[in-house]
């Protein structure tokens, strides 16, 4: 297998690339979708987005422009999910840690009864084929609404999730709004994520993962500004899962050559590499590796030592 890839990666062979098993870390199931397969089900083109959008302001505005009008009801979002399941598995995904967002719950007459009989359906129906873990994703616009805090800890009941990701513009809500939440989740013995560090700030990425007892983050890249921060990523075996492509898009990098990956892996850092939002930025995980060969971030090598650590349990 190890053979496989790198020469896969060497020459190429997109077949081969596609047949390795790999994980998908950080995928939000509102946007995992591939245009295209919406484009097929509506019978319409989709305005692809900018090839660089201004942060995270830009890609809400392409979203709500473009997409969103799009995913108004429960039978599209459903659809969204399972195109995402069957296009992963073809890229040889084995493990989705996919985010189903608490706002989910509106969009069934039961609330999260809904979401559940859902998810426990996609997951027996593709458990041969993918190991999806849902993620219960936690916007950070929560900390305005005592009504989805509530939900979302009622969420946290349901033993249906296995990990909670927090994201959305980090100055909606500091870390110690949702910690209560998140110490919920940790004595459920779910795993804690949180997207920190995704347009700067080292310092923010150690307090939070510091006060939210996180497993892992959400991205991260802004650890490479600061070396102790990256030792200390290191020391205490805190995972990044990264998007590359996201990552330029959203301008946070400038080009994929010049990606920090590359010196938080140097550093020591357990990276990962995954899509955040296919639907938005288009790339499959087999992509995300092939592209980071083909921009000379990282040898054939080395990609297959980061797909192969991905696959092992967290440390
Ligand atoms: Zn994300």
């Amino acid at each position: 297998m190890h053979t496989n890839f790198v020469n896969a990666l060497s020459a190429d062979d997109q077949t081969a690339l596609k047949r390795a098993p790999k994980v998908d870390l950080h995928c939000h199931a509102y946007f995992s979708a591939r245009r295209r397969n919406l484009e097929n089900r509506m019978g319409c083109t989709l305005e692809p987005p900018p090839a660089k959008m201004n942060k995270l302001g830009g890609m809400h505005v392409y979203a709500t422009n473009v997409l969103d009008p799009h995913l108004r009801d429960r039978e599209t979002i459903e659809f969204v999910v399972e195109s995402a399941l069957r296009d992963a598995i073809e890229d040889g995904v084995v493990v989705l840690e996919m985010s189903f967002d608490i706002r989910r719950a509106a969009y069934y007459a039961d609330g999260l009864a809904g979401v559940r009989r859902h998810v426990e359906a996609l997951r027996a129906r593709y458990r041969p084929q993918i190991d999806l873990r849902p993620e219960l994703g936690i916007p950070r616009q929560i900390a305005a609404s005592p009504e989805l805090m509530s939900l979302a800890s009622q969420a946290l009941e349901l033993g249906l999730f296995l990990s909670i990701d927090l994201y959305d513009h980090q100055h909606a809500c500091a870390p110690e709004e949702v910690a209560p939440l998140f110490a919920k989740a940790g004595a459920a013995g779910m795993k804690r994520k949180a997207h920190v560090g995704e347009f700067g700030g080292a310092a923010e990425i150690r307090r939070t993962v510091e006060l939210l007892e996180l497993d892992e983050v959400q991205h991260g890249i802004a650890a490479a500004e600061s070396v102790e921060v990256m030792r200390w990523l290191a020391a205490n075996r805190i995972r990044l899962n990264v998007c590359p492509t996201s990552n330029v898009m959203l301008d946070a990098v400038s080009h994929l050559a010049a990606h920090p990956i590359r010196l938080l892996h140097d550093n020591g850092v357990a990276v990962t590499i995954n899509t955040d939002d296919p639907m938005i930025f288009d790339q499959s995980v087999t992509d995300e590796y092939r592209n980071l060969y083909r921009a000379g971030v990282f040898s054939p090598t080395e990609l297959d030592g980061i797909r192969r650590a991905s696959l092992a349990p967290a440390a």
